[in-house]
């Protein structure tokens, strides 16, 4: 039996950013209408806190493509910026439905940075305003460079500020934009009148606050996955309609959510429900040009099988990868 391997180049060239948004759009509906098996992560960290490996297996149905079954796992050393290394890499393994053997093994540094970023794209087409365009992005790693084309994939970009820990990294940022973009000395100067705001750091205190928020902003909350970490401040998370991308995750590990309820400025009741759920309509995200919209990303299993399963179909198609052998040929009985 041959598994086929699809590395980060093959990902990033067979899962183009205004696919894939079309790709997270169905699997997050899909999840809301009952569709997936998702367990919670399982995380193991190294005891001196620098790195973790966390699995994320899940199934997905839905009409096309019909099942998906799979895991990702990936190890997360934020320490790795500096370095040259990505901070997430790993592997997401998609497995046949009927017998269980591997179909295919691929890069899961390119699956996160690309299907992390659509799924804000999802969020913004649903919640931003129509005439969004002003966009701040706070950090300047890889999902600030994916977090910049998916904005640019369903909104019309009039300006964009970038803010960054370290200002050579954002002026770097700037310098390999492809299109122009402002490197401001605060964040607070970056998110300034701002109406798409992107947080894509490895912060674990808040980078965002609240009073810094311009009526009718959106804003995706993307770099804080753990819940002794947050970028948002608790008025930041008051303030707005908060939408999840899971809620048993969110109430579990979302630190953005946790510190603003433990602060007693939100209940669990803030959250309005799932993203997969705005899209089948069941509830009202933004109600009008005026409201404040969160979504609170934290990255769900069914995001990775999805986009496995539509660069795999589309690895087929165009004889892309290499084929490995790996079990054992079926032995069919005489
Ligand atoms: P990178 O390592 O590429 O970039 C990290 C960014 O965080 C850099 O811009 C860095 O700034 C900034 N940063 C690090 N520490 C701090 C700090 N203490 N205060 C302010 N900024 C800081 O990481 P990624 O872009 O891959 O990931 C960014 C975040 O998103 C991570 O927290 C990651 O876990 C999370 N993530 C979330 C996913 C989801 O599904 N929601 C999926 C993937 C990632 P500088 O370079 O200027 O120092």
């Amino acid at each position: 039996m041959n598994v086929l391997v699809l590395s980060h180049t093959d990902v990033a060239r067979l899962l183009p950013m205004e696919a894939c948004v079309e790709v997270m759009a169905g699997a997050l509906r899909a999840t809301s209408q009952g569709g997936a098996v998702l367990p919670l992560r399982s995380v193991v960290w190294m005891p001196d806190r620098t790195g973790m490996i966390g699995l994320m297996p899940g199934f997905l149905e839905q009409s096309d493509p019909p099942k998906s079954l799979g895991l990702k796992v990936v190890s997360i050393f934020p320490g790795n910026h500096a370095a040259g290394y990505d901070s997430h890499q790993g592997v997401v393994m998609l497995f046949d439905t009927r017998y269980g053997y591997p179909l295919a093994i691929m890069d899961a540094s390119s699956i996160t940075a690309i299907r992390t970023a659509a799924c804000s794209g999802v969020a913004t087409r649903a919640l931003a305003r129509d005439d969004a365009g002003d966009l701040a992005i706070l950090g300047s790693g890889v999902q600030a460079r994916t977090h910049l084309a998916a904005m640019r994939a369903v909104r019309t970009l009039r300006r964009v500020r970038v803010w960054s820990r370290t200002p050579a990294n954002a002026q770097r940022f700037a310098a390999e934009s492809p299109v122009p973009v402002e490197v401001m000395p605060t964040a607070r100067a970056a998110v300034d009148g701002a109406d798409l705001i992107c947080t894509t750091t490895a912060a674990r205190e808040p980078v965002l606050e609240g009073a810094w928020l311009a009526p009718g902003a959106h804003v995706n909350a993307v770099g804080a996955c753990f819940a002794a970490t947050r970028e948002l401040d608790t008025a930041a998370v008051a303030r707005a309609r908060l939408v999840v991308d899971r809620t048993e995750s969110a109430i579990n590990e979302s630190g953005d959510f946790l510190f603003a309820r433990r602060d007693g400025a939100i209940g669990d009741d803030h959250i309005l429900g799932e993203l997969g759920d705005l899209l089948l309509g069941r509830f009202t995200g933004r109600r009008g040009a005026g409201d404040i919209t969160l979504f609170k990303s934290l990255g769900i299993a069914i995001e990775d099988l999805a986009s496995a399963h539509y660069i795999y179909t589309q690895a087929i198609a165009q004889g892309a990868g290499i084929s490995v052998p790996l079990g054992p040929d079926p032995q069919p009985h005489p």
